[in-house]
């Protein structure tokens, strides 16, 4: 198992960071362009929901988003990232991950990362509990290169 974590301000401007470290980190596996596309949507989705409404811009010292990412290597290798925030949590998970269900209709969300997070990985888990924070693991396996050449 291979395992990287950064730790970031919950600020916009550093999801595009997050993006770039998590690819340069499972760039080196045996990965497709939409495969590696996948996993930094969803490592976006889940960040920018911390920061937007995790903290909903009411930040501290303590206000950090920790994105854990680990290489499981097995028959398929398997790509886990934990996202975790110390924010206000989730109240009405199922609610929450309704597609199209938002709590801030007014700032043109479309309610629709957790659907984007759900389609683009295999597994989503999700662990809230309010004013304590929020974690977000989500699983992919990678498909196998002999399976990828023989269906070209
Ligand atoms: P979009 O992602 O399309 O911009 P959205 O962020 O509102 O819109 P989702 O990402 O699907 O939609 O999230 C649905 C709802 O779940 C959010 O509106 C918010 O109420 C809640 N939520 C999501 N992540 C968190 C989090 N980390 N902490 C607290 N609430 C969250
Ligand atoms: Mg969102």
């Amino acid at each position: 198992m291979n395992s990287m974590t950064i730790e970031i301000k919950a600020l916009l401007e550093n999801v595009a960071t997050v993006r770039v470290a998590i690819s340069s980190f499972i760039s080196n596996l045996d990965i497709t362009i939409d495969e590696l596309m996948d996993v930094k949507t969803a490592v976006s989705e889940a960040v920018t929901n911390s920061v937007e409404h995790g903290y909903d811009g009411i930040l501290d010292d303590e206000s950090t988003v920790m994105i854990n990412a680990y290489i499981i290597a097995d028959e398929e290798d398997m790509i886990r990232i934990e996202v975790i925030d110390k924010g206000v949590g989730i109240e009405d998970i199922e609610l929450a991950t309704t597609p199209t269900y938002t709590s801030k209709p007014e700032l043109e969300h479309a309610g629709m990362g957790f659907t984007i997070m759900e389609s683009f990985m295999d597994e989503i888990v999700i662990d809230s509990s309010k004013n304590e924070g929020t974690k977000i693991t989500m699983n992919k396996k990678l498909k196998k290169k002999k399976s990828r050449e023989i269906s070209v």
